[in-house]
């Protein structure tokens, strides 16, 4: 693939675009819209200079919201905007910046399959044509940075997300959990932590084989999920333990939520083949207390957990 200017791969990029002028949405799809238009380090105009003003701009961080904010700032001059929105579905973003107005032009971007999001600028006046094909053409510079950005998220998702069961793995516990804890200690919130291990395990392996516990394993890891509330955060600890952060939850609400996990594990039963094989799990409960460490915190609720092991299994204990 050759080079341009900018030092970015020349390509086709589809830009989707719809106006919203007052009350009328008109929808437009430009397939295979050639952005790039000039190729030469001695083009001058001042439309390339500010290509290579807002690509240098663009280079210096892999953070949606800054990319978004750093494009719309640096294009004001050339198309005076009141306000933006950035969305993309596949983070769950929406970025939002200045007032809504009546007038709207919105970009859908897209590299080859990779959706990128979708750019809506606002303002008072109508966009005209010229604007817009400027935009266009602006727009080449936003692509590749915000296809980076997806590459470098979609990575370090994968370095925190355990391929088993889907959930996050140690290495996000040991992040979030202090992060967390320094966050409480400041503030004076409370946060709470469950420790959850998955009874007579190894039976389950030994009668049934690795792939059965696989299958066990994943699915506990759902059922946990279904029992949590949004701002809960579960994490594969290790083997078939989990364990769940639950912040501004003091032991009481942590112990009715462990409860409520404990109660979904046992209500489900694990189909392998023909077989029903039911499973169950022990949970231990342990909140910030004066003095605590985050090792001190994180011990006292792998004790209860231990605790509710010895006694009788299927059961939740605090610490
Ligand atoms: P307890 O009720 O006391 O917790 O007994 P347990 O059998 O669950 O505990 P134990 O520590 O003796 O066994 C844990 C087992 O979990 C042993 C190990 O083979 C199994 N295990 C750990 N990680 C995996 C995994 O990724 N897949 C499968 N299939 N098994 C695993
Ligand atoms: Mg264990
Ligand atoms: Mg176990």
């Amino acid at each position: 693939m050759k080079n341009n200017t900018f030092g970015m791969p020349l390509a086709y990029v589809r830009l989707i675009k719809s106006f919203k002028t007052g009350d009328t949405v008109m929808s437009n799809k430009s397939a295979n819209l050639a952005i790039v238009i000039n190729n030469t380090l001695e083009s001058k105009t001042p439309l390339d200079l500010h290509h290579y003003d807002i690509s240098s701009a663009l280079q210096t961080t892999l953070e949606f919201n800054e990319l978004v904010v750093i494009f719309c700032n640096k294009i004001q001059s050339v198309i005076p905007h009141s306000g933006f929105e950035y969305t993309n579905e596949l983070f769950e973003l929406n970025i939002k910046n200045g007032i809504v107005t009546r007038h709207a032009c919105t970009y859908t971007l897209k590299i080859e399959e990779q959706e990128l999001g979708e750019l809506k600028l606002m303002r008072g006046q109508k966009f005209s044509q010229q604007e817009l094909k400027q935009l266009e053409t602006l727009l080449c510079c936003l692509i590749y940075p915000l296809r980076n950005a997806t590459l470098f998220r979609q990575a370090v998702q994968m370095a925190y997300t355990d391929p088993l069961t889907k959930v996050n793995n140690r290495a996000a516990f040991n992040d979030t959990i202090n992060r967390e804890f320094n966050l409480a200690k400041r503030t004076g919130r409370n946060l709470s932590l469950i420790f959850l291990d998955i009874d007579h395990f190894k039976q389950l392996n030994d009668n049934h084989g690795h792939e059965c516990g696989d299958m066990a394993l994943a699915s506990v890891a759902s059922w946990i999920k279904n029992a949590l509330r949004g701002t809960d955060i579960v994490f594969r600890y290790g083997g078939e333990e989990f364990v769940i952060v639950l912040g501004d939850t003091d032991l009481g609400g942590a112990t009715l939520i462990a409860e409520r996990v404990r109660s979904e594990i046992n209500s489900h039963a694990l189909a392998y083949g023909l077989k029903v094989l039911d499973i169950t799990a022990s949970l231990g409960v342990s909140t910030i207390v004066e003095g605590d460490t985050v090792s001190t915190f994180i011990q006292r609720a792998d004790q209860a957990m231990y605790s509710a092991k010895c006694n009788g299994r299927n059961r939740v204990a605090q610490s």
